[in-house]
């Protein structure tokens, strides 16, 4: 199952008052209803393909209206095994019940009746828009998942209701963005601490754990990269300086003879020699006595310098 759809297990089951209960009914569809025409008649349609929603859908609307709507579960011609659920408002100008019912949450036929008109619903308590916001998820909106990006979308038919879904958003100072795509209305989120405040207030709070778990591991990942990133410089680092030391060292011996040095830088160019990936400090530490980083740097500069004037010293031989 899809993240979305996961999240929408969840939300059914949100346990809330019965002023919320209706605002969210109310914003499943108002966000979702669809106006369909065919020969015979005209119908005010729900569609989804989230099982547990029609059912709740249906069951929550057969709690009010007694006649009517009717619901059925189609499998789609192209993909065998999956299953479109339909809820449809039939006769509404016949069945009183009906039209009552959606007059209420501000949803009728227009004046000529070729699609569907929308009145304001107003909503002034905070548990309400938040339940609105929960139903207007439910119905129209989808979050990819977390492991692979952030964006969270609703896509609305309407431009009112768009705009109304905005307002309830804001009010609960969330960032939505929007965009119109061919006939949609599309409102989105793509920061996740955005998308993360958003679960909060509609109630997702499993998901929202689950988000900020992708979260924390991401961050850590990155982390870890950072280091290795890192640590992978300084051992290209280490690598350059030994290869030059080395050259110094192999040139002090081919001039002089490496027994010419004094005692102690001797033994730096011989370990040197010995172990060309060892950093400054392990180098240190095969000494005895032990010598610090900053030691063992002076050393190897000292031998860097009397291989430098060996150098020049051949240099003007040769010229003179
Ligand atoms: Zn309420």
């Amino acid at each position: 199952m899809s993240f979305s759809s996961d999240i929408k297990d969840e939300l059914i089951r949100v346990d809330c008052k019965q002023c919320c209960k209706k605002a969210e009914i109310a914003a499943i569809l108002r966000t979702g209803l669809i106006f369909r025409k065919t020969k015979r008649k005209k119908t005010l349609t729900f569609i989804t393909e989230h099982g547990l929603l029609s059912r709740y859908l249906y069951t929550q609307i057969k709690n009010v209206v007694k006649k009517g709507p009717e619901i059925y579960g189609q499998k789609t011609p192209r993909l065998k095994k999956h299953v479109v659920y339909r809820i449809d408002f039939n006769n509404l100008l016949d069945n009183d019940e009906q039209r009552s019912f959606l007059k209420e949450i501000g949803i009728c036929l227009d004046a000529d009746r070729e699609g569907i008109e929308y009145h304001r619903y107003d909503l002034e308590d905070r548990c309400c828009i938040r339940a609105y916001l929960r139903g207007g998820f439910l119905s129209v909106g989808s979050l990819t998942n977390p492991d692979k990006s952030y964006h969270l979308e609703l896509n609305f038919q309407n431009k009112i209701i768009q705009t109304e879904y905005m307002s309830f958003m804001e009010y609960f100072n969330l960032k939505p963005k929007h965009i119109t795509r061919k006939s949609y209305e599309i409102v989105y989120i793509k920061e996740g601490q955005d998308i993360v405040d958003y679960l909060n207030v509609i109630g997702a709070h499993n998901a929202l754990m689950e988000m900020e778990n992708v979260r924390i591991m991401k961050e850590m990942r990155n982390q870890v990269n950072r280091i290795v990133n890192c640590e992978t410089a300084n051992l290209e680092k280490t690598v350059n300086a030994s290869v030059k030391q080395v050259e110094y060292i192999k040139y002090i011996d081919s001039v002089i003879g490496l027994e010419s040095l004094p005692p102690a830088l001797k033994e730096i160019a011989r370990l040197r020699l010995e172990n060309t990936d060892a950093s400054l400090s392990e180098l240190g530490k095969m000494l005895s006595p032990v010598l610090s980083k900053s030691g063992v740097n002076h050393r190897l500069r000292k031998i860097e310098k009397i291989s430098e004037n060996l150098k020049q010293r051949n240099i003007n031989k040769e010229t003179v």
